[in-house]
Formats: C-alpha cells, structure tokens, sequence
C-alpha cells in the first residue's frame, strides 16, 4: 500500500488539518478469548494505515477473558497484561505508541472500555473483579481514569438486554467496526448527543487482517498522545478531534455533516429489552426511544 509522507510521520490528514488517529478498541489473543492476533501482530498494519497509536483493551474479568478465575490476583494481572506489553514491545521498537486499557461486561449485557488505570493500580485493587457499574465509575474516576460505554445498542444471539448506563459512564463508543447492523450505531450516537456526552470509535478488533481487509475505526487528536491518561483528558474534555468512521470521518471542529453511518431512517428496532440506568446504576424505567 502507497504511503503518503503524512502518513510516513503517523499524522493523519484531513481537511487540510494535521491530527494523530487512534485505535481505541482492540483485542489481543491468549487474553481475550475471541481474538486471534497477539499484540505485536497489529503494529506494522497500524503504521501503514496512518494510525499513531492504539489502546489494547482485551475482554477483563467478568468478559470473555481466557484466563482462568482460578489463578491468584496477581498472577492473573501479569497475564492480563501480557497482551499489552507485547504489543507495546513491538511498538516501542517501531516507534508507535500503544497504550493500556480493558473492556468489561455486566451480566452478559453491556461493556465498558477502561482507560488510564495501569498494572500496578490493578495489582493493588483486587476487588475490581466484583464492582458493580456504578463502583466502577466512581472508582475508576477517582483513579484518574474514564469510562466509555462499548457498543451499546449491539443485539446479538448470547446478549439478553441492552443496559444503557446513562448516570455512569464519560462517553459513547458511538461507532463500532465490529456491527454488521449499522443501526446499532446510528441508534448509540443519537443517544450519546441526547445524553450530551462525547463520542468515539473504536475498531473492536479480534484480527490483525482485518486492518487490510476490513474497516478500521478511530478517534483523532489534535495533538500527539503521550500516554494514556493524554487521550483520558482528551474524553473528559470533549475536545478529540473527530472520529474516523468505515469510509467516513465525523470532523467535530468543522461541524460536519452527520455521518450516513449515524442517520436514523425511523426503522431501527431493538429487538431485546432495554434497560436504562442512572448515576447511582439503578433502572429508571424510561423509555429508550426517548433517550435518543
Ligand atoms: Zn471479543
Ligand atoms: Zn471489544
């Protein structure tokens, strides 16, 4: 694939404005039980691509994790993070950024994406395995870090209800390159600009082919990330640059037009409760479509 001098030095250009994409959603194998790349497998695509970086955010505890819930604390968080540190091995040797997170579920229903809290803050906190949603926020901020909600529209055969968990969560992944059914996420950004909370995209990798023969999703920055809690700030903030979509970029800056991917047409079905929860992570009882 022809690379062009931008995406030589991993800046991505768009409109004419320099910015630094970002994968924020990506799994590693031996970790995250669906996924079959390791870590390092992803770097060389990721650079060809005009990625800057990625966040490795494989499936956590109570999520479709391989490892055993048998092993000691620690011995389980070392290998949770192994993932991780293999992809960031490969990535310091070729000079790209690659970041840590996790992605965990609630009752088979809805996931969150973890960003800014590190393997020694796990080491000590070993009761992270038995939040619930709304300990998970407040814990997760007090650390320093932020909790984006994943996919949260996705309907799929092994998902009984879908959670939105409007009181405890900074963001939206709004955009999710692991939905066939894109209504999913037309439905997931409506919401989050109803809930007036930040959108991201996120590949929702499993497969390092798949950058050259799938989609690959995005959150842009204005400016180079040097770590995690940079792109955390960056949620908080609600001042990412945009995000990339399949063939689509949503430019926040310019106010560009709504995505194709993000237009509702009046025929989006959820076919599976909906259960909506607040700050304190209790059901309201509201009605989801007045939630978008
Ligand atoms: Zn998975
Ligand atoms: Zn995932």
């Amino acid at each position: 694939m022809p690379l062009s001098p931008s995406i030589h030095k991993n800046e991505y250009q768009y409109n004419n404005i320099v910015a630094y994409l970002y994968e924020t959603h990506l799994h590693t194998t031996g970790v995250s039980k669906c996924a079959v790349s390791l870590g390092a497998d992803y770097i060389t695509s990721y650079i060809d691509k005009g990625y800057s970086g990625m966040i490795v955010t494989d499936h956590f505890y109570n999520a479709n994790c391989a490892l055993s819930r048998k092993l000691p604390w620690n011995d389980w968080v070392n290998r949770f993070c192994r993932g991780y540190e293999e992809a960031k091995e490969e990535g310091d040797r070729q000079g790209f950024d690659v970041f840590f997170g996790w992605e965990e579920t609630f009752e088979s229903c809805d996931d969150y994406l973890i960003y800014g809290l590190d393997k020694a803050w796990l080491l000590e906190h070993p009761e992270v395995r038995k939040w619930t949603r709304g300990e998970q926020y407040r814990a997760v901020r007090q650390a320093g870090g932020c909790v984006v909600q994943a996919h949260p529209f996705r309907q799929r055969y092994y998902i009984p209800r879908v959670v939105l968990s409007a009181g405890c969560v900074d963001g939206i992944e709004a955009a999710n390159g692991g939905h066939e059914d894109v209504s999913f996420d037309a439905l997931a950004y409506h919401y989050a600009k109803k809930l007036g909370k930040p959108v991201t995209a996120g590949t929702d990798i499993h497969d390092a082919n798949a950058v050259y023969y799938g989609a690959t999703f995005g959150v842009y920055s204005d400016k180079k990330l040097n770590n995690i809690s940079d792109y955390v700030k960056m949620i908080l903030n609600n001042n990412a640059a945009g995000i990339k979509l399949d063939n689509e970029t949503l430019d926040f800056r310019s106010g560009s037009k709504e995505p194709e991917r993000f237009k509702l047409n009046g025929s989006e079905e959820v076919r599976i409760p909906v259960e909506i929860r607040d700050g304190e992570d209790r059901v309201t009882g509201g009605y989801w479509k007045n939630y978008l």
